[in-house]
């Protein structure tokens, strides 16, 4: 289970998150939609610390961390269990797509190159790529690159799958096959949030749809409620610009 409480994360004199309480069954898969500047990408990163909130706790199985007090071996074992996809691919250039994949396993995890190559081979027919391993990302498209930012995360095993806005700087022409990749990875279940502008998308993969605004959860529930029959208006005025 993952439990977020009073999660509060100022920049300067901006309160970008005000006190964000969210909990998450194992296997559920949650959506977060909501106006540009709102914080959803900043709630992210706050969950893997690469912004540090300024207040609440982080819960993810027995290991808890107060944002106030984590320390550096607290923030690592936070990160162990946690996968980041980014908006761009984030990828090392100067890697092949299977380096790119073995990276965290091998620092992060501290595995052994054999065990992170195989680990790596593994992924890569998972997400398609099989015979691509040894392809440098400027030898790949948009597509093949944002999903071996997925492989990446895919190959740490984490509790929780972060995304955020994972097709929004796709050529739209490959938005599909990375839709499609995610959703497999939902279908296995995984434990996942979701930053996403695909209402369609969000509606289909997410048990549940967390909409913010302002740096607060405006609203929640089920996919057909928030799309259906939102009950506070903010929500219902951004679906009516969005829809
Ligand atoms: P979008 O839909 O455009 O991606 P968002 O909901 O993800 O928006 P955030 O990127 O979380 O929004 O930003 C929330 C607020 O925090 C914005 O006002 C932004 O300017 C501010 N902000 C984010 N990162 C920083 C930073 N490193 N330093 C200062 N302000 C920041
Ligand atoms: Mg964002």
């Amino acid at each position: 289970e993952i439990d977020v409480s009073g999660l509060v994360k100022r920049f300067g004199a901006n309160t970008v998150l005000d006190g964000i309480d969210l909990c998450l069954k194992p296997g559920e898969r949650v959506a977060i939609i909501g106006p540009s500047g709102t914080g959803k990408s900043t709630l992210l990163r706050c969950l893997n610390y690469l912004d540090r909130p300024d207040q609440g706790k982080i819960a993810i199985g027995d290991l808890t961390v107060d944002a106030a007090k984590a320390g550096k071996a607290e923030i690592l074992a936070l990160r162990r269990r946690t996968g980041f996809v980014f908006q761009g691919y984030a990828l090392f250039a100067n890697m092949t797509a299977r380096q790119n994949i073995m990276e965290g396993l091998t620092t992060v995890r501290g595995w052994s190159k054999e065990k992170a190559q195989d680990r790596a081979d593994q992924i890569l027919t998972q997400i398609g790529l099989g015979d691509r391993g040894d392809s440098y990302p400027s030898g790949l498209s948009g597509g093949q690159q944002q999903r071996v930012g997925i492989g990446r995360a895919m190959a740490l095993d984490a509790d929780l799958m972060l995304f955020d806005e994972p097709t929004s700087a796709l050529d739209p022409e490959w938005v599909g096959e990375v839709l499609d990749l995610i959703r497999k990875i939902a279908d296995g279940r995984q434990t996942m949030l979701i930053v996403t502008h695909e209402m369609q998308f969000a509606r289909e993969i997410a048990d549940r749809v967390v909409f913010m605004e302002g740096g607060r959860i405006v609203e929640q529930g089920p996919p057909g409620q928030i799309f259906g029959n939102a009950q506070d208006n903010r929500t219902r005025s951004f679906l009516r610009r969005v829809g």
